[in-house]
């Protein structure tokens, strides 16, 4: 049905750059909206005691951006129990309800631009654009499950059966949903994953990132307040034993996640090894995202395409490009201008308009990347090492070159881009590597000969397929997104098919 696939809304307006009186009601919103930001564990509304530490920027670690009492496994059982109370009364709120308290909740999220914009600049060291656009996202994703759910959720569909029968199919919700979410997206992801559950009458306990707690806290004081029973909404801010112990309880009717393949496992095994119902998992996990560029291919826009998709975010996406594959008669010719392109690019402080690639996330992560850049250093082709400035998490866009895509075997999950080249005659080859990796999310080509783009697409079954353009930032509605494999379990956030997973369904069948 139509307004199955496309509901009845429209995306959030977001803010013009090029204008510059909009960009500066934006900028003195944010600078307004500062101040000291705090999240803890909040159960049926109330917050709960536990271990205070400071959250710092990932820009300067000497800059303090709030403070997040984290929850201990017992206080995470206790919401658990909560949200099991809940979870009876929310699923009964008239599905018409539920989308109306989402809505408000995108309404308000606008109106809190400043703060959610500080927040995620602060705490996540997100550009001013990339935090624009995440807003927005989150935003989305209120409205757009809120227009699908509506209908979905409040009438059965009747179904056809032999005279003296009626048959019905209804979707019911399944209980408690622990949503756990990365740091990535610390407000888009934490409020798709916790807007998803609730439109399908769930009651959600909600694990943000470690490294992200402050935006996620704010999120859910906006969504209370927007009418979301605080019986049906909890937050556990915490580290891996916290989401153990949410994993681990008896109560879980299903778990939504995003973050790295290796915890989706232990999620899944761990789900596996209890006792009682078969839990379903949700996964959105990573990918070696490739992008294949032919000799028809515009160098100038796929030098633009590959520089946004590999470095924007500081290459903090699960959808960004690991791997540029070039057809060798253009390689030099792409690989100089996408060096070129690479070397405009502006790292700094992601709070300047100007900046285009800020921190990476912590000093983990840095030394990770940094790591994997000196071994590259001494192996591999340096095309581009950019320079990194002062005192936060900085790592710089880096080009190497490899033998071939079977060179590249981890997600590297920072700006770092690894480029091969092929021989047209060998196509085949280098789209059976692409499979073989087992990952399955995003893949980028740019041609302009029809048969080989179809060639490609029919070859790989890729979640995300962007052809002729940068392959990063699906919109809700219009880009559903996620992939399978190692890449996760299937289900497309901001798709038409998403809400239904975090549902049961039930046929009713009546002999009249
Ligand atoms: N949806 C985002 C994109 O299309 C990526 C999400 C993620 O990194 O988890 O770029």
């Amino acid at each position: 049905p139509a307004e199955m696939f496309s509901p009845e809304r429209t995306n959030s307006a977001g803010v013009e750059f090029g204008d510059r009186a909009a960009l500066e009601r934006l900028t003195d919103a944010i600078a307004g909206a500062r101040g000291p930001a705090e999240a803890a564990p909040v159960i049926d509304g109330a917050t709960q005691p536990g271990t205070a530490r400071d959250v710092v920027s990932p820009s300067d670690a000497r800059t303090v951006v709030g403070r997040v009492v984290e929850a201990s496994p017992e206080t995470a059982a206790a919401a658990m129990q909560a949200a099991r109370k809940g979870a009876a009364a929310w699923g009964r709120v008239p599905a018409e309800r539920r989308a109306a308290a989402l809505e408000r909740a995108a309404d308000a999220m606008e109106d809190a631009t400043g703060r959610l914009i500080h927040l995620l600049q602060a705490e996540a060291g997100k550009t001013l654009d990339d935090a624009v656009a995440e807003l927005r996202e989150a935003v989305d994703f209120c409205r757009y499950y809120a227009a699908q759910g509506r209908t979905l959720f409040a009438t059965p569909t009747n179904l056809p059966g032999p005279t003296g029968e009626s048959n019905r199919l209804s979707l019911r919700s399944r209980g408690v949903f622990v949503a756990i979410s990365p740091w990535n997206f610390p407000l888009a992801i934490f409020v798709g994953q916790v807007a998803a559950a609730l439109m399908a009458g769930n009651a959600v306990v909600a694990k943000p990132a470690e490294q992200t707690p402050l935006v996620a806290a704010e999120a859910v004081r906006l969504l209370h307040r927007a009418g979301i029973a605080a019986t049906a909404l909890h937050l556990v801010p915490g580290d891996g034993a916290v989401g153990a112990a949410l994993v681990a309880h008896r109560d879980v009717a299903g778990v939504v996640f995003t973050g790295s393949t290796e915890v989706a496992r232990h999620i899944n095994r761990a789900l596996a090894a209890k006792d009682g119902p078969i839990v379903p998992l949700i996964a959105e996990t990573g990918g070696i995202n490739a992008m294949l560029v032919d000799a028809t291919a515009l160098p100038e826009q796929v030098a633009d395409d590959v520089v946004m998709s590999a470095f924007r975010s500081a290459g903090q996406r699960c959808s960004a490009l690991r791997l540029l594959l070039v057809q060798e008669d253009v390689a030099d010719k792409v690989i100089g201008m996408v060096a070129g392109a690479a070397r405009e690019l502006r790292l700094g402080d992601p709070r300047d308009p100007a900046t285009h690639v800020g921190p990476v996330i912590d000093a983990e992560a840095r030394t990770r990347l940094d790591r994997h850049g000196a071994a590259l250093r001494r192996t591999a082709k340096v095309h581009y090492a950019g320079e990194v400035p002062g005192e936060g998490h900085f790592v710089a866009p880096q080009i190497y070159e490899i033998p071939g895509p079977e060179a590249l075997t981890e997600e590297v999950f920072g700006p770092i881009l690894h480029v091969a080249r092929y021989k047209a005659a060998d196509l085949d080859r280098v789209l059976d590597a692409i499979d073989s990796t087992g990952y399955g999310l995003t893949l980028g080509v740019h041609s302009r000969i029809d048969a080989t783009v179809e060639r490609v697409v029919d070859r790989l079954s890729t979640g995300n397929v962007y052809v002729n353009r940068n392959m990063i930032g699906a919109v809700v509605g219009v880009q559903p997104f996620g992939g399978h494999g190692l890449s996760g379990t299937g289900p497309k956030a901001g798709g038409p098919h998403y809400l239904t997973r975090f549902a049961t369904e039930q046929t009713v069948t009546i002999n009249t």
